[in-house]
C-alpha cells in the first residue's frame, strides 16, 4: 500500500541490522535486495513481518537466494510509476498515539493543531484525486510544504517520512467558526475550538466537517438541543450516534465487553452498537426504543481538541451525519452552507477539502457462544477501498448493489473492491455520489469493467445505470436474483471453495424474486453459480406497497386474514383504524389491487411487531422490528407451531397461538421471545429437511433480518446443537450493503463456467 511508510521500515531495519541493498515500490509490491550474514538476514526477513508499520498489510513474502552484489549501502530507489500498476490505497485512519501525544504536548511545534497527522495515521481515501498516491493528486496539493515540514517528509528516519498530508500552523490547513447564514470566520484556529465547545454546552447545533463529510453535533446529555436537532433533521427517532473523548467515558453511558472495548478502540474507529446503561445522563431522545447505543472514539486531531477530557465540556457529543434524512452526506464547505444552514446554528470548518464522501463505518459484536466476533453494519471510512482478498483472479466486473444501503463492488485480480456506503439510490444525488464514486475507484485502481451484474428489479437506479452502461460500451450483463447475491456474499465473506453447496437462509426486507414477486423469507440450496429455492415463507399480498412498509398495521391485519383469523377490536392494528379503512384494506388484500406478493421474512416481523401493540407505523426501515427485539425476554425458551406444506412455510398456528397469548394477556417481553424462538425453529427445520435429503451440512445465513441479534444468536445455537455448520457475516454488511460483493462473486462464476 502507498504511503504507508513500509519502504522507510525496510530502510530503518536494514540500516539497523547493518546489511546493505536496496528497496523499489512494484506493481506487484515491493522489491528488496540485500547482502549480508545469512543470519541478519533471516533476522530481516523476520523483522520484516513482524515489525511492519500498523497499515501496512503483507500478503505474502516470497524469497530467493542470489550471488552477493557487494552493495556499499541501503537506498530506497525511487519507482517508475507503471500505467497499468495497480496499489492498494488505504482507508482513512483514526489520530495515532503519537500524534495524539504531541498535540497536547505544549513544547511541540503542533500543539493543538487539528490536523496533525503523520505515517501512521490522517486522512487518504478522501483526499486522493488520482495515483500514485502523491501531495500533488491530493487536496492537500495547494499547502506547499514549509521548511520544517519538508525536512520531517524527506528524512527516511522521520516519522512523517512521505507522509503526503503532512502539515503544521504554518504551511497547512486551518479551521473556523462561521454562524449560519454569515459565510464570514468569527473565530479562527484554537479559539474556533474553544468557540464551537461553549456553544455546543450552551445547547447549540454545530456542524462539524470531518473526514468523510459533515456532522451535526450537539449535547448529547441535553435534551433540548437533541430535540431540536430531530426536528431539524426531519428524523423523527431513528438512534444517533455518539462520540465520547475516551472509553472511560463510553463505560459511564454502556456496558461493555472487552472485545466492544477494542472494536471502538481500533484505529478504523468505527461506530460500535453497544448496550446502553440505564438511567444515565444520556438524553431519551438518542436512540428512543432501543436498547443500545452508537458510540466511538475522536478520530480526527478536531475532534480529539473538542472532546479533550475534563474541561467541563459536554464529554458526549451527538455526532449524525450532516444531511436531512434521505439525502447523501454534505462534503464540500459551500454544499453544507447550502444544505445545513437551516440544520445548524454554526459551522466549524476548515479548508482541507474532501475528495469523496464517506460515512462512518457502523458495527457490533455477536455474542457468538463459540467466540464473540465483530460483524460490520455498514463498511465505510477506515476500511473502504481496502478490497476483500478472495482466492479466484477476476476479470474486471462492476457489481452495482441495490437500492437502500447501497455500495457498489469493482473486482480485479484477487481483490473485490468494496465501495464505501453511498446510501439510498432513491433520489438524483444520491445517483450522482454513486456515479462520481464508481469512476473514482476506476482511476484509483487502474480497471475499467469488462462484465457488468446487477439487480433483477427492474426500477432500481443501480439497475438502469448497469443497463445504460452495458449498452453504451457493449459490455455483457448479468442480472443476478437479490437473495442469492446475499447468499453468495456471505460464502465470499466466509472464504467458502468454489465448488461449496451451502442451505441459504436469506431472511431479508425487499427482493426482487425471479418469478416477479417480492422475495425476503428464502431457503435455498446455493453454490456460486445457482440456486434453488425450497423453501419459502407464505406469500402474501402486501397491500399499499411501500406504504405497507411505512405502516405495519397493515402487514399485521394481512397475517391475520391469510391465517383466518377475525380482526376484533381487542387487537392492536384492528383498533387503530377504523370500519371504513377495514373495508378498504380487506377489498386490497382480496382483489389484490396495488397489492404485491411477497414472502419477505422483515415484513413479518414488521406484522408481529403492530400485532402485539409495539407500533403500527414506523419512521425508518424496520423500526417495528428492532423494537420488537429489544423487548425479547431472554428467559424464555418457548416457542409457537407453523407449517410447512411443501415448499411453503405457513405461520398461520403462530398468529392463532399469539393471539391467544394477547387475549390471556402474557406479557409482550415474553410474546416477542416465543416469536424469535419460533423463526429460529423455522430456519432449524428447514435445515434439517434439507440436510436428510441431501445430507448437507453448511448453512449460510445472510439478509436484513440477520442483523436482529436475539435471532442470530439464537439460531445459531439450535443450529450447531444440531451438528450444523453455520456461516454469518463478518467483514460484509448482512444487510443489502453486502449484496455488491455478491453480485460480483455470482458473476464471476458465472463467466468461466
Ligand atoms: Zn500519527
Ligand atoms: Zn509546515
Ligand atoms: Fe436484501
Amino acid at each position: 500500500m502507498q504511503g504507508v511508510g513500509f519502504r522507510p521500515f525496510v530502510y530503518n531495519l536494514a540500516v539497523g541490522l547493518g546489511i546493505h541493498g536496496w528497496v523499489c515500490n512494484t506493481a506487484a509490491g515491493v522489491d528488496i535486495e540485500v547482502d549480508g550474514e545469512k543470519t541478519l538476514l533471516e533476522r530481516f526477513v523476520i523483522d520484516l513481518e513482524s515489525k511492519a508499520p500498523p497499515l501496512s498489510n503483507i500478503d505474502e513474502i516470497s524469497i530467493d537466494w542470489i550471488p552477493v552484489q557487494d552493495f556499499t549501502e541501503f537506498t530506497i530507489v525511487h519507482s517508475q510509476d507503471d500505467p497499468n500498476a495497480f496499489i492498494p490505497i488505504s482507508p482513512d485512519v483514526s489520530i495515532c498515539e503519537d500524534c495524539l501525544y504531541e498535540l497536547f504536548d505544549p513544547q511541540d511545534r503542533r500543539y493543538r493543531y487539528p490536523f496533525i497527522n503523520c505515517t501512521n495515521c490522517g486522512p487518504r481515501f478522501t483526499i486522493i484525486k488520482e495515483i500514485p498516491y502523491d501531495r500533488l493528486f491530493t487536496t492537500m496539493a495547494g499547502f506547499p510544504l514549509c521548511p520544517e515540514c519538508e525536512a520531517e517528509y524527506t528524512d527516511p528516519t522521520n516519522r512523517r517520512f512521505h507522509a503526503q498530508p503532512v502539515a503544521c500552523e504554518t504551511c497547512g490547513p486551518h479551521v473556523w467558526l462561521e454562524f449560519s447564514g454569515s459565510p464570514e470566520g468569527i473565530y479562527e484556529h484554537n479559539e474556533a475550538i474553544v468557540a464551537a465547545r461553549q456553544y455546543l454546552k450552551e445547547g447549540k447545533i454545530i456542524a462539524i466537517k470531518g473526514l468523510g463529510g459533515f456532522h451535526l453535533a450537539c449535547d448529547a446529555t441535553n435534551s433540548a438541543a437533541v430535540h431540536e436537532l430531530r426536528k431539524r433533521k426531519l428524523r423523527v427517532d431513528k438512534p444517533f450516534a455518539l462520540m465520547c473523548p475516551n472509553i472511560h467515558a463510553i463505560r459511564q453511558y454502556c456496558d461493555l465487553t472487552q472485545l466492544e472495548e477494542a472494536t471502538i478502540s481500533r484505529r478504523e474507529r468505527p461506530i460500535v452498537v453497544v448496550p446502553q446503561t440505564q438511567n444515565t445522563t444520556i438524553s431519551e431522545l438518542v436512540a428512543p426504543g432501543q436498547t443500545t447505543l452508537g458510540v466511538m472514539l475522536p478520530y480526527t486531531p478536531l475532534h480529539a481538541l473538542l472532546l479533550e477530557p475534563d474541561t467541563g465540556f459536554p464529554d458526549a457529543l451527538v455526532m449524525t451525519s450532516g444531511n436531512l434524512s434521505e439525502e447523501p452526506l454534505a462534503y464540500s464547505n459551500q454544499e453544507a452552507r447550502e444544505r445545513l444552514s437551516s440544520l445548524a446554528d454554526m459551522f466549524l470548518l476548515h479548508n482541507r477539502d474532501i475528495y469523496i464522501r464517506c460515512d462512518d463505518t457502523v458495527a457490533r459484536v455477536i455474542q457468538d457462544e463459540d467466540q464473540p466476533r465483530v460483524s460490520i453494519l455498514r463498511r465505510s471510512r477506515g476500511f473502504a477501498p481496502n478490497p476483500i482478498r478472495l482466492e479466484w483472479k477476476m476479470p474486471p466486473i462492476l457489481a452495482t448493489g441495490a437500492e437502500i444501503k447501497n455500495t457498489f463492488c469493482l473486482t480485479k485480480d484477487h481483490y473485490a473492491f468494496l465501495s464505501h456506503h453511498i446510501g439510498d439510490m432513491e433520489n438524483f444525488e444520491t445517483l450522482a455520489a454513486f456515479e462520481h464514486g464508481v469512476e473514482h475507484y476506476q482511476t484509483l485502481f487502474r480497471t475499467s469493467p469488462e462484465y457488468l451484474a446487477f439487480d433483477l428489479h427492474p426500477n432500481y437506479l443501480s439497475t438502469r445505470y448497469a443497463q445504460r452502461l452495458a449498452q453504451e460500451k457493449s459490455l455483457p450483463a448479468f442480472g443476478i436474483q437479490h437473495h442469492h447475491a446475499h447468499i453468495a456474499a456471505c460464502m465470499a465473506d466466509n472464504h467458502l471453495g468454489k465448488d461449496t453447496t451451502v442451505i441459504g437462509l436469506s431472511f431479508d426486507g425487499t427482493g426482487y424474486g425471479t418469478d416477479g414477486t417480492i422475495w425476503g423469507g428464502e431457503v435455498f440450496l446455493a453454490t456460486y453459480q445457482n440456486f434453488k429455492r425450497e423453501f419459502h415463507l407464505k406469500t402474501i399480498p402486501l397491500p399499499g406497497g411501500d406504504a405497507a412498509i411505512k405502516e405495519p398495521w397493515r402487514i399485521a391485519l394481512t397475517w391475520l386474514y391469510e391465517s383466518g383469523i377475525e380482526w376484533t377490536p381487542d387487537l392492536a392494528p384492528a383498533r387503530y383504524i377504523n370500519t371504513d379503512q377495514q373495508q378498504m384494506l380487506r377489498q386490497q388484500i382480496q382483489s389484490g389491487t396495488n397489492a404485491p406478493l411477497t414472502s419477505s421474512m422483515g415484513r413479518l416481523f414488521d406484522g408481529v411487531a403492530a400485532l402485539v401493540g409495539v407500533r403500527q407505523t414506523v419512521n425508518y426501515e424496520a423500526q417495528a422490528a428492532i423494537e420488537l427485539e429489544a423487548l425479547v425476554d431472554p428467559a424464555e425458551r418457548a416457542r409457537y407451531e407453523f407449517q410447512i406444506t411443501g415448499s411453503v412455510i405457513d405461520p398461520a398456528p403462530m398468529f392463532e397461538q399469539i393471539v391467544a397469548d394477547l387475549s390471556h394477556q402474557i406479557p409482550i417481553q415474553q410474546i416477542s421471545a416465543k416469536f424469535h424462538n419460533t423463526i429460529a425453529e423455522i430456519a432449524l427445520q428447514t435445515c434439517l429437511a434439507i440436510r436428510s435429503k441431501t445430507e448437507l451440512n453448511l448453512v449460510a445465513l445472510s439478509g436484513g433480518v440477520w442483523q436482529n441479534s436475539v435471532l442470530l444468536q439464537t439460531t445459531i445455537k439450535k443450529l450447531r446443537e444440531n451438528s450444523f455448520s453455520v456461516y454469518y457475516h463478518d467483514q460484509v454488511p448482512t444487510n443489502d450493503g453486502g449484496l455488491s460483493l455478491g453480485q460480483a462473486v455470482i458473476a464471476y462464476h458465472t463467466i468461466i463456467d
